[in-house]
């Protein structure tokens, strides 16, 4: 868990180039306590926003990943993050940027509703969701680190 003191906080932990387009999420108010992570979807729904903290930080790493519009192919596809299964409108490649000259694409949940996808596969199996939600943080945060070279702070 962690938690935005203002907007400007959550603006903060996206990467630099990223914080002057961003459109901030509805109906959230400040100080904001985040439990997993906070994702929201552009009203364009061009772009999906994650701000999450790695395992054992409480420092927040915001992403902006594009949604690849080009990829429209038939037959079902897997979430890299919670192996949710689902057509190419429910799952599909999101990008993002490594520089200002190379992106990196990983095939999730469009929406970035993983949490609920563990959370109703726990109810189901009768078991509690929050090793799941711990290993989805865990896969959140290497691909920040290995795609986008972000280190994890420990709490101040
Ligand atoms: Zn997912």
């Amino acid at each position: 868990m962690f938690r935005l003191e203002t907007d400007r906080a959550l603006i903060e932990s996206f990467r630099s180039p990223d914080r002057r387009v961003i459109e901030m999420p509805e109906g959230v108010t400040f100080p904001l306590f985040v439990r997993d992570y906070l994702a929201w979807t552009e009203t364009s729904g061009a772009r999906v926003y994650l701000v999450f903290a790695a395992p054992g930080s409480r420092k927040p790493i915001g992403i902006i990943f594009r949604r690849d519009t080009s990829d429209s192919g038939l037959g079902s596809r897997i979430c890299d993050w919670c192996h949710s299964t689902g057509s190419s409108s429910e799952v599909g490649l999101l990008t993002t940027d490594v520089n200002s000259k190379r992106r990196v694409g990983v095939c999730l949940c469009m929406d970035l509703r993983c949490k609920e996808k563990l959370e109703d596969a726990a109810d189901r199996s009768g078991r509690l969701p929050r090793q799941a939600l711990e290993q989805l943080r865990e896969r959140m945060f290497r691909f920040a680190h290995e795609a986008l070279g972000i280190e994890a702070q420990p709490a101040a």
